[in-house]
């Protein structure tokens, strides 16, 4: 096979093109194609009117060796290199202890089931329920305005990123291909097969839920074992090393390798790790609002007269300002087409986010408008001091809401011009159980308000109309990333000071999203798997 990059067609090319364009790059004739896949197709929208889509074909021609020498200068026309997963090891026949999987979020679900395939019965413990009854507890606060703290957007089987927009992209660098291991495994267990070959691929809150099951299912039939409403409350060491783990319910689970993928809301769980000892340092994280905008607002700014185009769906943004007062603010989680949502995982604290289903079609994009923040500047006093200060924000949005759950929220005009907003213009926002319009000036520190006062006009620049006065910010985005590192070894992927320990994930500090939660979890099946064998570690 040959895989040829940059061919570029434009946005309303025919199907007969893409071949035409092969033969032409090639200079070969129609008999000596015998077929082709997609392995990757973008469009570039710098010009609004002129859109085009680039591809990366991988294609079965006659006489390769021979295309090979004639193209031996263009990095456009090269053999397609072997990305198929391989396992690192296999289980031996007896196994004395099976590893424990702390987590069904993305990464512990990847770590589950490589684990899994590896033939090491995984045994994987989750604080939340089964992602159906999940559903209703998480729907319980959106609707009701009860939390269940157990049982939330945050935690439960999936993890986080299961009432999301599922995008699947990331810019982790993965020379070992473990991305497409990771999207493979999401097309069998039901992910539409485009997922394989679009830029930025998403999937859509709704699909996730039953996609969590089958790979669930896949991991059972392999003979590893998920055990909801296990919440791990101790983690048991001898001389740095690993024991075992006990559960809420008191029960003791030996083990000597232990996978810790519990994302970055796991604030107990931080805790209890702190003050057995488990070496973790202060990390910068983000703060802010969620912003909404009629879709059709953006679609026009990104595409012109092309908005609305099939293949192009509904326009994203990424945006970044670097304020006056020295900070960055920056888009982040973009969600096309969706709702913002209610986020929290503790009682009487807001926190936004945004989801949205496969079709994105809602009538709002809605994405945090967010600000870097650090331990040394912003909260330097120990290392779960981060935690400290998400809280508190948390818990004045709380206040400003009304003390109802509903967000805090102020229209953007308003905010700019620091008035408290009474009446909601043409933007109606989506965040249930509601929105209580409000001054924002103090649901954030003062530097993050005038940084972000600063950026929403020169967004505009960029955007036309970001900065109209009727979108809505609601708060507070505040669960961006972890605010702690667990800092592992990085050839064993072992805690630094504590053996068998395989801090993973974005709560440990080592993934941002989806998909590089799950190539996270691959990796470390992969030391987890090295280690039992002898290999290394
Ligand atoms: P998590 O997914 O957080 O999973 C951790 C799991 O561990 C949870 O299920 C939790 O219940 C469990 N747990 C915690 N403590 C314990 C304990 N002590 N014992 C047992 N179990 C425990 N990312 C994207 O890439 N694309 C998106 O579109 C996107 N949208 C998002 C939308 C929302 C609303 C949210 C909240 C997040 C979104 N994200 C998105 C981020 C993404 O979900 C996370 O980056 C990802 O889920 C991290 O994976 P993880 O496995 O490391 O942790």
């Amino acid at each position: 096979m040959l895989r040829l990059s940059e061919i570029k067609l434009p946005l309303n090319h025919t199907p007969e093109e893409l071949p035409a364009a092969i033969l032409k790059k090639l200079g070969v004739p129609a008999s000596d194609l015998h077929g082709f896949t997609i392995f990757l197709r973008s469009y570039d929208a710098r010009k609004k009117h002129n859109i085009l889509l680039t591809y990366t074909l991988d294609i079965d021609v006659e006489n390769e060796a021979a295309l090979l020498k004639r193209f031996h200068d263009d990095r456009h026309v090269r053999p397609t290199p072997d990305t198929e997963y391989k396992f690192v090891a296999q289980a031996p026949a007896s196994l004395e202890k099976r590893p424990i999987v702390i987590g069904t979020g993305p990464c512990g679900l990847f770590a589950g089931l490589v684990l899994a395939q590896m033939g090491f019965k995984p045994i994987i413990l989750e604080r939340g329920k089964a992602v159906r009854e999940r559903t209703k507890d998480t729907w319980g606060l959106w609707r009701k305005r009860i939390l269940n703290p157990e049982s939330n957007v945050q935690f439960g089987e999936g993890g986080a990123g299961t009432f999301s927009d599922g995008k699947l992209y990331s810019q982790i660098k993965d020379p070992k291909h473990y991305g497409e291991k990771v999207l493979k495994e999401f097309v069998l267990a039901g992910a539409p097969e485009e997922i394989l070959y679009v830029a930025k691929p998403h999937i859509g809150t709704f699909r996730l839920v039953g996609m969590v099951e089958v790979m669930r299912d896949t991991i059972t039939k392999l003979g590893g074992e998920v055990r909801f409403s296990s919440k791990v409350e101790t983690l048991q060491r001898e001389n740095g090393q690993v024991t075992g783990v006990t559960l809420a319910s008191g029960e003791h689970i030996e083990a000597d390798h232990v996978v810790l993928a519990v994302g970055h809301s796991a604030r107990d769980t931080f805790q209890m790790l702190h003050d057995q000892g488990v070496f973790m340092e202060a990390k910068p994280f983000s703060i802010g609002f969620r912003i909404e905008h009629p879709q059709s607002l953006i679609d026009k700014a990104r595409f012109g007269p092309n908005a609305g185009h099939p293949i192009l769906g509904a326009a994203d943004y990424k945006l970044v300002h670097h304020a006056s007062n020295g900070r960055s603010v920056y888009s982040f989680c973009m969600c096309p087409g969706g709702t913002v949502v209610a986020a929290t995982s503790e009682p009487n604290r807001v926190v936004t986010n945004g989801m949205s289903q496969y079709s994105r079609n809602e009538r709002n994009a809605n994405a945090g408008i967010v600000v870097g923040i650090s331990p040394e500047v912003d909260y330097p006093e120990h290392v779960l001091a981060g935690v400290d200060f998400q809280r508190k924000w948390e818990s004045q949005a709380f206040e400003l809401g009304g003390g109802t759950y509903s967000a805090p929220g102020q229209l953007v005009g308003d905010f700019i011009a620091g008035k408290a907003s009474t009446e909601f213009g043409s933007v109606l926002p989506s965040y249930t159980p509601g929105v209580h319009l409000t001054d924002l000036a103090t649901a954030l520190p003062e530097f993050a308000i005038t940084a972000i006062r600063e950026a929403l006009p020169a967004f505009d620049k960029t955007i036309k109309g970001f900065g109209m006065h009727d979108a809505v910010l609601t708060g507070v985005e505040t669960r961006t990333s972890s605010p702690i590192r667990i800092r592992r070894d990085n050839e064993t992927l072992q805690s630094i000071n504590t053996k068998g320990l395989f801090p993973a994930g974005e709560g440990a500090g080592y993934a941002g999203g989806i998909l590089s939660a799950g190539v996270d979890g691959i990796k470390i099946a992969e030391a987890v798997a090295l280690s039992i064998t002898g290999r290394q570690g």
